[in-house]
């Protein structure tokens, strides 16, 4: 009989794990305690090399692509809006760039025909044994399955049910991030603008909604714990942290107040030295969270790639397809890891000199001569992970 699979999070690694482990004809349940798909702020994603033959393979890439934000370059400014330097396109919207709700939305849609989802719910009890693991829910009955994956994300519920508190896993490094959308009343189109003061980044990008922005903040702030319900004290932190601050912060912070869709969240990374407990086992941000530039999507895509190939290799065999699951992400995810940690100091340098020696290098760099570097650095950092053939139905 075909496994029965339960798994946490409908983000990016859920869905995609669903959409595999429902071709194998396993009877596939994703629980989200969100009552939606959360789209979350705006922000984008992007693939390169080898992360985009994954998406070929699964048969989204076309529609991925019919979804290209089709980002251009960012340019820095100053406080005035005249252009000190530039990122070129291809240092953050790689090969293909998309906007994170509109990926979450494709890879449920192509999953959905395999696999259920129950939405507003979330799991509050597991206990396992040799042959089975039963799991209780906030809402609805409580019911047993083969298996159990936390795909729920940087906070996840399952790691904390069955490995221990987040304090445990979590490092902060020492950054916060939060995005939203805004009317697009700057003139952006398929552009954006980066200022920074120290510790502080300010972005606004409009690229396939000529109407919406995204207003973009990353900020060095000591750590501090948040209701994650509490989105008004989230609101005033970010506010505090901006005052005073020039360019276009005022009129965003004044956005800011009525902004529905923000996200807001450390930039922490996740470390585990298991990622499978019995017959549970953790996917994405839950197990190895990176970070910003980190390959976060990439890589749980990856890994559920991984994950259904292995058990498909193993038959089903948890046991061994955990096991091998997790040597083969490791390696790239450890890289991913050490290579994100400066991403904060880059992003909002701590001092004034710092933001200048920057500027001036990424005003070097992207001239017409040397701006070739930025494709060949972007495919570089896809060889993080290659796709291990398996065997998958594929589309
Ligand atoms: C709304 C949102 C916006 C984001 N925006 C950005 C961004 O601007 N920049 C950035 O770098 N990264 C962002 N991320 C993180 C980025 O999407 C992930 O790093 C990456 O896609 C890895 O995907 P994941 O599936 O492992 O985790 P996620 O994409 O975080 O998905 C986890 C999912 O699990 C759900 N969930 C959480 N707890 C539970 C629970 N107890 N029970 C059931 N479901 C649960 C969440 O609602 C979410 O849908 C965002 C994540 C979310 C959820």
């Amino acid at each position: 009989m075909s496994l029965s699979v339960l798994i946490s999070g409908a983000g990016i690694g859920g869905p995609s794990l669903a959409f595999w482990l429902g071709r194998l004809g396993y009877r596939v349940t994703v629980v989200e305690q969100s009552p939606v798909l959360r789209a979350g702020g705006g922000a984008a994603v992007d693939f390169r090399g080898e992360q985009v033959a994954l998406l070929e393979r699964m048969g989204v890439l076309a529609d991925i692509r019919a979804h290209e934000t089709g980002m251009g370059d960012q340019l820095i400014v100053d406080a005035a809006g005249r252009t000190v330097s530039r990122f070129p396109s291809a240092l953050f919207s790689g090969e293909v760039e998309i906007d994170r709700g509109d990926l979450a939305r494709i890879l449920y849609r192509h999953s959905s025909t395999d696999a259920d989802y129950i939405f507003g719910d979330r799991i509050t009890a597991i206990d396992q044994d040799a042959d089975t693991v039963r799991v209780q829910f906030a809402h609805g009955p409580s019911r047993s399955y083969d298996l159990v994956v936390g795909a729920d994300g940087l906070h996840s519920g399952v790691r904390r049910l069955v490995f221990g508190d987040e304090d445990e896993f979590r490092s902060d490094l020492g950054y916060y991030v939060a995005a939203f959308s805004v009317p697009n009343t700057f003139g952006l189109d398929h552009s954006g603008l980066i200022y920074n003061e120290p510790g502080r980044y300010l972005s606004l990008g409009s690229a396939r909604d000529p109407e919406r922005a995204v207003a973009g903040f990353i900020f060095s702030a000591p750590p501090t714990e948040f209701d994650r319900r509490e989105v008004g004290a989230q609101k005033r932190f970010i506010a505090d942290h901006f005052a005073g601050v020039g360019w276009r912060a005022p009129q965003l912070l004044a956005a800011l107040q009525d902004a529905a869709d923000l996200y807001f969240d450390s930039l922490s990374q996740i470390r585990l030295d298991r990622w499978s407990d019995g017959r549970v086992a953790l996917l994405g941000d839950a197990a190895w969270c990176a970070g910003p530039g980190g390959n976060g999507t990439g890589h749980a895509m990856l890994g559920a790639y991984t994950l259904a190939g292995e058990l498909a290799a193993a038959d089903g065999d948890h046991r061994i397809a955990f096991a091998r699951y997790e040597r083969i992400m490791r390696p790239p995810v450890e890289k991913s890891q050490k290579f994100a940690t400066g991403a904060g100091r880059f992003l909002a340098p701590a001092t004034r000199w710092q933001i200048r020696r920057r500027d001036l290098t990424y005003r070097v760099l992207s001239s017409a001569p040397m701006s070739g570097i930025f494709t060949r650095m972007s495919s570089r950092s896809a060889k993080t992970g290659t796709p291990a053939s398996y065997p998958l139905p594929v589309a």
